[in-house]
C-alpha cells in the first residue's frame, strides 16, 4: 500500500517535470499543475492562487470544472483576490492548511464563495523556505468520498514541489520578459545611433516604438530654452517645435500638451531621477484624455539634454483597462527608451556643434589664408595700383561684391585718388553713380584734409575681373568704412552690391579686417615712398636728383643696348645765370630754377622720360627710345618755351635762356654712360661757345675731332 502510494507520488513528480519541460508559459504550467493535482488527489476541481508582490493580491487560476468558474476561455489568472479574502486568504495569511470534510456543515462555510456546493475542500499554503508564494485548493463533489487527514498529508507531500515549480517558472518568465524588454529596447535604440538624417531616424524610432507599445500617436518636440521658466511661471505662450511625429497634427499636439501641462509643471519642479529604480517610477506621467473616438491614454516624458529638459517624448494610445503591472512595465520601457533618446539628441546636438565649429574654423582658416595672401601682395610691390588690384582679387574670395573702391589721400600729390575694381563689367552709369555716391559719402566724413572737387582726382576704374555678362547698371547695397591713418581720416573702403542681399555684420567684420591690413601696408608704402622720394628728389625743384639720374641712365643704357634701341640725352644749362643771381638776388634765382624745372617736367613724356637736376643751374633729360633728331626737336621746344616764359618778380617780368647739348647712343660710339654724358656736354659747350640760347647735337666725328 505504502509502495503503491510512493509510486503514485513518484509518477506525479515525473508528470509535473514533464509538463514543466513542455511549456515555458507560467499560466499554462499552473493550469497543468492544477489538472495533474486534481488527478493525483482524485478531486473534482481545484485552483491555485499565486501571490503577486507588485499588486499585493492573489491571482486566481482555476481548473476546467471548477464550480467558481463562470466563463474562462483565456489562459492566465481569472481574478485577483484580496489577501484576506475567504478561506484561501486565511490560509495565505496564517500559513496553516485547512481541511473541510463537509462544507455544508462546516463553520468555514461562510468563507466559501460557492454556497451551493456541499462537497469537501482542501486548502494548503504553497511555501518555499518559509515564504508563502500562494495557496492550492482542491474540491471533491459531495457524491464523492470526503477529503480526510490522509488526503491532506498526501497533498502536503507535494506542495513544496508545486511551489518550487511555480516559483521557478515565474522567475524564468520574469527573466524572459526582461530579456524581451532589453532586446526590444536595444533594437529600438539602435535606430537612433545609425548614421544619416537625424529626423528620419527619429521618425523610424517612433514607428518602431509605436509598434512595440501599440501607440496611436507620438511626437518628439523640442522646447525653447526658456520653456521651463515660462512653464513654471504658468505662462501660456509656449514655443515648441515638432522634431518628428506620427499620426499627429499640431492641433492634436496642443490638445495633448494641454492635458499634460499641469503634470509636467510638477514634473519639472521635481529633480530629475538619476537612476531607474522602481520607486522613482512610482508615479508615471500617464494621463487619460478624451478624443472624439473614445478615451486615450497619454505618456509624456521630458528628455533631459545638457542638464535641462530640452525635449519631450509625447505618446498616446487607445485606453485599455490593463493590469497596473503591465502599465508600469510600459512606462518603465518608455522611461528607459527616453533616456536613450535624450542621449541620442545630446549626441546629435554635439555633432552639430562640432560641425559648426569645424565650419567656422575652416572658414576662418580660408579667410586668414586670403588675408595672408593680401598682406603678401600688399608688400610685394610699391606700386599702389598693383597692390590694390591684387588685394581686390583676393578679397573677392571672402566677400561677394559687384565693385570694391578705395578712396585714399596721397601726400605726394596732395589729392584723393579713387580706385575702383569691378568684379564684373559695370556700365558708365554705374561708374558715375558710384563716383558721385562715394564723393558725397566721404564729404560728410571729418576727413583731413576735407574732400573737395579740387583735390578729388579723376577716378580710376580697373578692368573687371569677368567680362562675359552684360554690364551691371546699378547697385542696391553698399558697405563703407573709413580709412584712418595716424588718427586722421584719410580715405574710405567702399563695397557695392547689385543683388538685393544686404551686407551682413560678418562681412563688415571681414571688410574691417581687410581695411586694417590694407592701411598698415599703405602706411608702409607711403613711408617708403616718402623716404625714396627724399633720397632721389632735389628739394628745390622737386626734380630727380643727380643720384637718381645716374641710376636711371645706367638702367636705360643697358636696356637700349639689349634691345638695340636709341637712347638720347639732353644736358641743359641756364645762360649767364651767375649774372642773373648777381642782378636779382639768389632767391629770385631759386624761383627761376623752380620755374624752368616745372616747364621741363610738363614738357616731357610722363612715365617715360626722366628730368633731373644735374647740379647748380644744370639739368638733364633722359629720353628712352628717342633718336637724335627727335631729341633735338624736343630740346628746341623746351628752349623756346623757356625763352618765351616770364617769371614775375616785384612787378618785373624776368626771363632766362638755355643752352642745350644733345647726344644719342645711335650716333655716338658709346661704351658706357659717361661717353653719352660727355658727348652731350661737348655739344653744350659748343652751344655756349656758339652764342648760347641754342640747341646743338653731337655726332661721332666731332667727338673724335674734339678729343684729338
Ligand atoms: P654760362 O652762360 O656760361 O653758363 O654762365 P653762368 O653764369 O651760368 O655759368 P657759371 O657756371 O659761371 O655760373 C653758374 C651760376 O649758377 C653760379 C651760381 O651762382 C648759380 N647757381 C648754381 N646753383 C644755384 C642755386 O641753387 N641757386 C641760385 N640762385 N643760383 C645757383
Ligand atoms: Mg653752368
Ligand atoms: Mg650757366
Amino acid at each position: 500500500m505504502k509502495d503503491a502510494e510512493h509510486a503514485k507520488t513518484l509518477e506525479f513528480h515525473a508528470r509535473l517535470a514533464e509538463k514543466t519541460a513542455e511549456t515555458s508559459d507560467i499560466h499554462l504550467l499552473i493550469e497543468s499543475i492544477i489538472a495533474e493535482t486534481i488527478l493525483f488527489m482524485n478531486s473534482s476541481s481545484g485552483s491555485i492562487m499565486v501571490f503577486d508582490k507588485e499588486e499585493g493580491c492573489l491571482k486566481l487560476y482555476v481548473s476546467a470544472h471548477h464550480p467558481g468558474l463562470k466563463k474562462n476561455l483565456k489562459c492566465g489568472p481569472v481574478a485577483r483576490i484580496p489577501l484576506n479574502h475567504g478561506i484561501a486568504g486565511q490560509v495565505f495569511s496564517s500559513g496553516q492548511a485547512i481541511l473541510v470534510e463537509k462544507a455544508d456543515k462546516s463553520k468555514q462555510q461562510l468563507l466559501l464563495s460557492r454556497k451551493e456546493d456541499a462537497g469537501s475542500f482542501l486548502s494548503v499554503p504553497l511555501k518555499l523556505h518559509k515564504r508563502i508564494i500562494g495557496v492550492m485548493n482542491l474540491n471533491r463533489a459531495s457524491d464523492n468520498e470526503s477529503f480526510c487527514q490522509l488526503d491532506l498529508n498526501r497533498l502536503k507531500s507535494v506542495d513544496t514541489l508545486i511551489a518550487s515549480l511555480i516559483e521557478k517558472e515565474s522567475l524564468l518568465s520574469t527573466i524572459e520578459d526582461n530579456r524581451r524588454e532589453i532586446a526590444s529596447l536595444y533594437s529600438i535604440s539602435n535606430i537612433l545611433s545609425e548614421s544619416g538624417d537625424f529626423v528620419g531616424r527619429l521618425e523610424e524610432f517612433l514607428a518602431k516604438l509605436s509598434e512595440e507599445l501599440s501607440l496611436e500617436r507620438s511626437a518628439i518636440v523640442s522646447l525653447n530654452s526658456d520653456f521651463t521658466e515660462s512653464m513654471l511661471a504658468g505662462e501660456s505662450g509656449r514655443q515648441m517645435e515638432i522634431l518628428a511625429a506620427r499620426h499627429l497634427r499640431v492641433s492634436q499636439l496642443n490638445e495633448m500638451f494641454d492635458s499634460v501641462s499641469a503634470r509636467l509643471r510638477m514634473q519639472l519642479l521635481k529633480p530629475v531621477p538619476s537612476c531607474t529604480s522602481d520607486e522613482e517610477l512610482e508615479a508615471p506621467l500617464t494621463l487619460s484624455f478624451e478624443e472624439s473616438t473614445g478615451p486615450r491614454e497619454l505618456f509624456c516624458l521630458p528628455l533631459v539634454v545638457d542638464g535641462r529638459p530640452s525635449h519631450l517624448l509625447l505618446v498616446s494610445r487607445r485606453y485599455v483597462a490593463e493590469d497596473a503591472q503591465q502599465a508600469r512595465k510600459h512606462y518603465r520601457f518608455l522611461y528607459l527608451i527616453s533616456q536613450n533618446l535624450a542621449m541620442a539628441i545630446a549626441r546629435e546636438s554635439m555633432i552639430h556643434r562640432i560641425r559648426e565649429d569645424q565650419e567656422i574654423l575652416l572658414e576662418s582658416a580660408t579667410r586668414n589664408n586670403i588675408f595672408l595672401e593680401i598682406s603678401k601682395d600688399l608688400t610685394s610691390t610699391l606700386d599702389p595700383y598693383i597692390i590694390l588690384q591684387k588685394a581686390f582679387v583676393q578679397f573677392r574670395k571672402v566677400i561677394s561684391f559687384t565693385s570694391i573702391s578705395i578712396l585714399l589721400y596721397d601726400d605726394l600729390d596732395n589729392g584723393y585718388h579713387l580706385i575702383v575694381q569691378p568684379g564684373e563689367a559695370i556700365s558708365t552709369a554705374f561708374q558715375n553713380r558710384l563716383s558721385s555716391s562715394i564723393f558725397s559719402l566721404f564729404s560728410d566724413y571729418p576727413a583731413d584734409p576735407p574732400l573737395a572737387k579740387e583735390n578729388f582726382f579723376k577716378p580710376v576704374f580697373f578692368k573687371p575681373q569677368t567680362h562675359d555678362k552684360k554690364p551691371v547698371s546699378n547697385f542696391k547695397h553698399i558697405l563703407h568704412l573709413p580709412i584712418i591713418i595716424s588718427d586722421r581720416v584719410r580715405g574710405l573702403i567702399h563695397l557695392a552690391r547689385k543683388d538685393n542681399t544686404p551686407f551682413t555684420h560678418k562681412e563688415l567684420d571681414n571688410t574691417s579686417q581687410f581695411t586694417g591690413i590694407f592701411i598698415t601696408s599703405i602706411k608702409n608704402a607711403q613711408i617708403h615712398k616718402r623716404t625714396e622720394k627724399l633720397a632721389f628728389t632735389d628739394p628745390l625743384t622737386e626734380l630727380f636728383n643727380h643720384r637718381y639720374f645716374q641710376e636711371t641712365l645706367a638702367h636705360e643704357f643697358i636696356r637700349a643696348r639689349r634691345y638695340a634701341k636709341p637712347l638720347s640725352l639732353m644736358v641743359i644749362d641756364i645762360d649767364f645765370f651767375k649774372k642773373f643771381n648777381d642782378t636779382h638776388g639768389h632767391l629770385v634765382g631759386d624761383k627761376v630754377l623752380r620755374h624752368v624745372a616745372a616747364i621741363f617736367k610738363s614738357s616731357v613724356r610722363e612715365q617715360i622720360d626722366t628730368v633731373a637736376r644735374y647740379g647748380g643751374e644744370e639739368f638733364a633729360v633722359i629720353l628712352p627710345e628717342t633718336h637724335l633728331d627727335g631729341a633735338r626737336l624736343f630740346a628746341e621746344r623746351i628752349r623756346s618755351k623757356v625763352e618765351q616764359s616770364r617769371v614775375n618778380h616785384e612787378g618785373q617780368e624776368l626771363s632766362v635762356t638755355l643752352s642745350i647739348g644733345v647726344s644719342c647712343t645711335l650716333v655716338t660710339q658709346c661704351e658706357k654712360t659717361s661717353d653719352l654724358i660727355e658727348a652731350a656736354d661737348i655739344a653744350l659747350y659748343r652751344a655756349k661757345d656758339g652764342g648760347r640760347n641754342q640747341v646743338l647735337s653731337f655726332d661721332e666725328s666731332q667727338l673724335k675731332h674734339e678729343k684729338r
